[in-house]
């Protein structure tokens, strides 16, 4: 009898565990599912970035399960109602799909298991996407779940690396669908109702392996082997650029820790060996975020620490305008908002300094910021976008910068960008302004910026706020919050 491999957030063939088990299962087809879900296409959070690369990596796999003689079936509604119809058009006998830790897919899984169950239908899910399950890991005396990213990374390593030895290989070749099983076309971006303004990057599962190859690739450069100190330079490919992969799984997560801990295991020099680990650690706060909201799941709307709402926001919509498009007059901050708007991508290190800014010197509620970036990004993701927002206001309990420790935007500017490598690139008004005063242009005099072409509140904006009096305001909204509950 056929079964059902419902696709999801795990757009590959390689390493998946739920298709791995459903070909071994059935000595019929295995027909190959994605829904197009109305609910997530419309929630508001989903932007045209993350839509527009999910249906360039739908068609990636279905070009890639054609070459196994198979093909995906895309159907478009409500995935219950849609498993349904498969179903019975199918006559299958189970299905099979890989695990979803957010409380809407939780919901979802949860009545189409039950459906399954009532039919005498079989229902797999399977642990794919994290590499330690949020059920997976509690505290030893307790058994509660962690607050501390570092109490929790020390125990993680542990069950991560198992998983790491836990690879499946790609099916070497699939039972087709039925040849008259209906399926629409990949829909155009437009017609779902988006509209894309930014560059987005390739994709697709044979896009993911060169660039999981190409960051481990030892004679380059920026290999995983610079990491550690790279990855703090936002004018540098220093970083691995897979979070867009992992996001939509046309990379294996336990294929990218399994890479560096074999790397660990050759020859290398402390600097080296501290750049893989380094990396290691940051495959960890995907997975100590994914289980920081399942197991409180009110942080998808509010502060993990309830007192951290009762901070009286500023919430100016003309400075909120002026930050999401890159001119508050302070470089960093708009090189990192220009970057996010044609690219769809922002650094790391400018995502938590512009988040700092819009959180604590604008005093903007963090959800608008979280929004924002989810829109734009296109490797938006829930748990890793909330947790970092989270962390910049520091209201997500222990693991959170202090909402006491203020990024001062210029100092930042100067560490991780000391000759404006990366402001020039995304802020070209600035392209000729001397390193001197490329992180506070204000301060240029004005001679000099006539003669350059660069007046200040003319060609680039003044900067809108007084870092040095913001910090103090949020400081005292803070505290007063903090305070008074
Ligand atoms: P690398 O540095 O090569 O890291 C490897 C992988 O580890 C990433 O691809 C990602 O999957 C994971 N990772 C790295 N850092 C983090 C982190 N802090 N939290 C969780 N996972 C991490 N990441 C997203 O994937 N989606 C988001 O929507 C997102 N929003 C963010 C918002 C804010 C305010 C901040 C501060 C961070 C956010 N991050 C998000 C985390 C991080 O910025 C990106 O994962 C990283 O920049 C992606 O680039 P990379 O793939 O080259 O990462």
């Amino acid at each position: 009898m056929p079964v059902i491999c419902w696709f999801r957030r795990d757009l590959r063939l390689t390493d998946h565990r739920a298709l791995y088990a459903a070909a071994e299962a059935s000595a019929g087809a295995v027909i190959p599912v994605f829904i197009l879900d109305d609910a997530i296409l419309h929630d508001g959070y989903v932007g045209a970035a993350l839509t527009a690369v999910t249906l360039a990596m739908l068609e990636a796999l279905n070009h890639d399960l054609q070459q196994l003689g198979s093909r995906l079936i895309v159907r478009h509604g409500q995935p219950l109602a849609e498993l349904q119809r498969l179903v019975s058009e199918t006559h299958a006998s189970g299905v099979y799909w890989n695990r979803d830790y957010l409380p809407y897919a939780i919901k979802r899984d949860t009545a189409v298991k039950q459906w399954l169950r009532e039919q005498g239908l079989q229902a797999h899910s399977f642990h794919d996407s994290v590499l330690v399950e949020p059920e997976g890991l509690k505290t030893k005396t307790e058994q509660k779940p962690y607050l501390v990213y570092g109490s929790y990374v020390k125990r993680w390593s542990e069950l991560a690396y198992h998983q790491a030895e836990q690879l499946v290989p790609a099916p070497s070749k699939l039972v087709a669908p039925p040849s008259d099983l209906a399926s629409l076309p990949i829909p155009a971006l437009a017609d779902l109702g988006f509209d894309l303004q930014q560059t987005i990057p390739q994709v697709g599962e044979a896009l993911a392996q060169q660039r999981l190859a190409q960051f481990f690739d030892r004679r380059r450069e920026l290999s995983v082997l610079k990491y550690a100190e790279a990855r703090e330079v936002p004018a540098e490919a220093g970083t691995s650029q897979l979070s867009v992969d992992l996001r939509m799984g046309t990379i294996s997560i336990r294929q990218c820790l399994k890479q560096a801990v074999d790397l660990l295991t050759e020859p290398l020099t402390a600097e080296q060996r501290q750049g893989v680990d380094t990396w290691i650690k940051e495959l960890a706060w995907r997975d100590y975020y994914t289980q920081l909201i399942y197991h409180n799941p009110h942080m998808l709307n509010g502060s993990l620490d309830p007192r951290y709402d009762q901070i009286e926001w500023r919430n100016d919509p003309t400075e909120f305008a002026a930050w999401q498009q890159g001119q508050t007059g302070y470089p960093i901050v708009d090189a990192g908002q220009r970057q996010l708007n044609q690219m769809a991508w922002m650094h790391n290190r400018v995502r938590m300094i512009s988040a700092s800014f819009l959180i604590k010197d604008l005093l903007i509620d963090w959800r608008w910021g979280e929004r924002y970036f989810m829109r734009k990004l296109c490797d938006a993701d829930i748990t890793a976008n909330n947790g970092g927002w989270q962390w910049a206001a520091g209201s997500s309990g222990p693991s959170a910068q202090p909402y006491f420790r203020i990024f001062n935007p210029i100092a930042q500017s100067k560490k991780h960008d000391p000759h404006g490598q990366y402001i020039r690139r995304f802020v070209p008004e600035l392209a000729n302004v001397p390193d001197r005063y490329i992180h506070e242009p204000w301060t240029m005099p004005p001679a000099l910026q006539a003669h350059l072409g660069c007046v200040i509140g003319r060609d680039y904006p003044a900067p809108i706020v007084d870092h040095g009096l913001a910090r103090e305001r949020a400081l005292n909204a803070y505290r007063t919050a903090l305070q008074t509950s």
